[in-house]
């Protein structure tokens, strides 16, 4: 027989989603504008416009990046074929070519700031390259006591500014699924939250963003990314006048299987949330959930957990 499909195959190929999201080459910026739009009468306003300050710069790392792709086109097709991460996080942050980004974006920070994002800056220039690279590790490795949580913005926003531009150069990235639901099939670090997107051929579907490359893929909705149980989820957001009830732009997908959760983003609700900027607005959330016994395993690079 021929290869021609069946035509119920034919449906199934056609309403297949997309296994892949990628982010829009002007990410940093959409991520800066919203954050200095939750930062106006937001508790944590400063905070919140100190990172925007850091996307924008990121944005120009984008534009004039500091390093190149770090693993030769070869050693991407292997990994490719053998269905890896062809940008692993764990081992290129110990093979140091994101250490230029963060120089970079030192440099590009002129004005100093005061208080501890001040210090914070005045402690990395101090730093040698190997206290940065083990800093780097440590960050990415979840290991938050190794490093002072002031810093962790910074090298976090170099981190990321240095994945998400390899994950842009990758050509035509033909990513498969990793072992983990939670885990990003580009770099191999764990989800920050979740986007249910309004639009096109991913519209209502839920995808995954990676915290370190920005990366999204497709994970089908109810469902614990960690324990893969479907078991009375449960949706929990915090109170706000802004949104009527059922219209947050935000809610927590809670398990009591395993208790652990994960923020997800509703862009039919708010076209504008974004993942990285909602899921810091949103603190007083994970707060809730810690006192209610739920465990977060999704990191936020710019965030260093209870240290902030
Ligand atoms: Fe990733
Ligand atoms: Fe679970």
């Amino acid at each position: 027989m021929s290869t021609l499909l069946e035509p119920g195959q034919i449906e199934a190929a056609a309403s297949a989603p997309p296994f892949l999201h990628l982010p829009p080459a002007t990410l940093f910026d959409v991520r800066a504008a919203r954050l200095e739009q939750l930062a106006e009468g937001h508790v944590l306003g400063d905070y919140l416009r100190l990172v925007a300050r850091l996307c924008r710069i990121q944005q120009q790392l984008l534009a004039q990046p500091p390093s190149e792709l770090p693993v030769a086109e070869e050693r991407q097709r292997l990994c490719l074929s053998h269905g890896l991460p062809p940008l692993a996080a764990d081992s290129l942050v110990r093979e140091g070519p994101w250490l230029a980004w963060l120089q970079a974006l030192l440099e590009r920070f002129d004005d100093a700031p005061t208080g501890p994002p001040g210090q914070a800056l005045e402690q990395l220039r101090q730093s040698d390259e190997s206290q940065r690279k083990g800093w780097g590790i440590a960050l990415l490795g979840g290991q938050y006591d190794a490093v002072p949580a002031a810093l962790v913005p910074f090298i976090g926003a170099a981190l990321q500014a240095a994945w998400s531009h390899w994950l842009l150069s990758l050509p035509g990235p033909e990513l498969k699924p990793t072992g983990s639901l939670a885990q990003c099939p580009a770099c191999g670090a764990p989800a920050m939250a979740g986007v249910v997107r309004n639009r096109g051929r991913h519209n209502g579907l839920r995808y995954l963003a990676c915290s370190l490359c920005a990366c999204e893929w497709h994970v089908v909705r109810v469902k614990c990314v960690y324990c893969e149980s479907s078991k009375d989820l449960r949706y929990t957001n915090l109170q706000d006048d802004r949104h009527a009830a059922g219209k947050a732009p935000l809610r927590a997908e809670c398990c009591p299987g395993c208790d652990s959760y994960l923020k997800q983003c509703y862009l039919e609700n708010d076209s504008a949330a974004e993942p990285l900027a909602d899921d810091l607005a949103s603190l007083a959330l994970d707060m809730r959930l810690d006192e209610e016994g739920f465990h977060r395993l999704a990191p936020n690079l710019m965030l260093a957990p209870g240290g902030g």
